[in-house]
């Protein structure tokens, strides 16, 4: 949706097709978190889409309330990663050091020691006294996120079609023209491929072969939420390698997990029990929260979690942009403004290379 109102706004003719209701996958399933989960562990090219866009997203967020009536509640909330396995593993695994790094990239983080920790956020458990922390991360509830997104396809006029599958591609000398659908084609000058988790598979199907195809596969994660207004959780809790993200509204979403199991969207017996027991073991205030619902999202996974934004190498007019794995949210707005420049062959603060189709990442 993101890519449809960018392409609109530039002026194109846009067709939106979703083979379901458009924003009810990972976009919808995601927690909103937006900041990559210990930046420094991640490729420049990753963070510099992150980075780009934390810039971006107040005005887009005010933007979305304003011409919708749906708030997206951007809210910063700061992230604090407690000292773990997780974290120690992440600091020294990648052999960064997380204050050199934050300096270097112009991001805000502190290490805390013993008391600071609570002085952040009180009523956490952990055993480990330190923590990392970024005051400056925001999150998005992309629920609300989607529906603004939604309305805004209908004022820009972007034209959306529902529950239509893309059967094939329509290619002629090395051209694309347009989209199989129902046994006609849907004519369009170029087709832009956004189906996440989803966009190798509908390839391969539509047999686009290419030499470096994109390596993009499910990765599921499991999320629950509990309804928790006294908990006191005021910040972005990480802690065993989960989070704990409050809402506006004294909602708590408890997540992830990251299993590599297919095209598989049911939830577990075991995941529901083990985010529970995280949630409660970590904030004691939790307990008897009711849990308002448990879900399962499958996350567009890629190597290093860089995105693919680029052309096929021998398709004229056929682009991809997906892959965003765990930070889709986050680099979602960047993400898009890069591809845009480079449909436009503009010259932006980032280069797309990095990110072509046939990249060896
Ligand atoms: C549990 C979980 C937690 C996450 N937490 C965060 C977070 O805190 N912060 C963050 O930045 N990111 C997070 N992410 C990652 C983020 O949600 C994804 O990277 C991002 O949403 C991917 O967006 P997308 O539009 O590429 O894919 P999707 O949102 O999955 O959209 C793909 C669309 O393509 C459609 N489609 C598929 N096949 C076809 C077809 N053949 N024809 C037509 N349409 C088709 C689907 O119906 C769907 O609407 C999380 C993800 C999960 C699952």
């Amino acid at each position: 949706m993101l890519t449809a109102l960018a392409l609109r706004a530039r002026g194109y003719a846009v067709t939106l097709l979703d083979r379901k209701l458009a924003g009810q996958e990972s976009s919808w399933a995601g927690g909103g978190i937006l900041s990559p989960l210990y930046p420094w562990h991640y490729a420049d090219t990753v963070n510099a889409l992150a980075q780009r866009s934390q810039q971006l997203y107040p005005a887009l967020a005010e933007g979305l309330r304003e011409e919708s009536g749906v708030d997206p509640e951007l809210l910063s909330s700061g992230l604090l990663m407690l000292d773990n396995v997780a974290s120690l593993d992440a600091a020294s695994g990648c052999g960064v050091d997380p204050l050199a790094w934050a300096a270097a990239h112009g991001v805000a983080l502190q290490r805390l020691e013993g008391a600071d920790v609570a002085s952040v956020q009180a009523g956490i458990e952990h055993g480990i006294e330190g923590a990392w922390w970024m005051p400056q991360v925001m999150q998005i509830r992309n629920p609300r996120l989607l529906r603004a997104l939604r309305a805004a396809l209908d004022v820009h006029g972007v034209r959306l079609l529902e529950q239509v599958e893309v059967q094939g591609l329509a290619i002629t000398a090395g051209r694309v023209h347009g989209v199989r659908v129902d046994g006609q084609v849907l004519s369009a000058d170029a087709v832009v491929l956004t189906a996440g988790a989803w966009s190798a598979q509908v390839l391969q199907a539509l047999s686009v072969a290419s030499e470096h195809p994109p390596a993009i596969e499910p990765v599921r994660g499991q999320m629950m939420v509990l309804n928790a207004p006294q908990s006191g959780l005021r910040r972005i809790v990480m802690s065993e390698g989960r989070y704990l993200i409050p809402r506006k509204d004294g909602r708590v979403v408890v997540g992830s997990t990251l299993e590599y199991v297919g095209f598989d969207k049911v939830t577990t017996e075991a995941a529901r029990e083990s985010l529970y027991a995280f949630a409660l073991r970590l904030c004691p205030a939790l307990a008897g929260a009711p849990m308002e619902a448990h879900w399962a999202g499958l996350r567009p996974g890629s190597p290093r979690g860089i995105p693919y934004i680029g052309e096929h190498p021998d398709i004229a007019g056929l682009f991809l942009h997906a892959g965003h794995f765990r930070n889709g949210l986050v680099m979602g707005p960047a993400s898009t403004e890069l591809f845009v420049q480079m449909i436009e062959k503009e010259v932006g603060q980032l280069d797309v290379a990095p990110y072509a189709w046939d990249s060896v990442r």
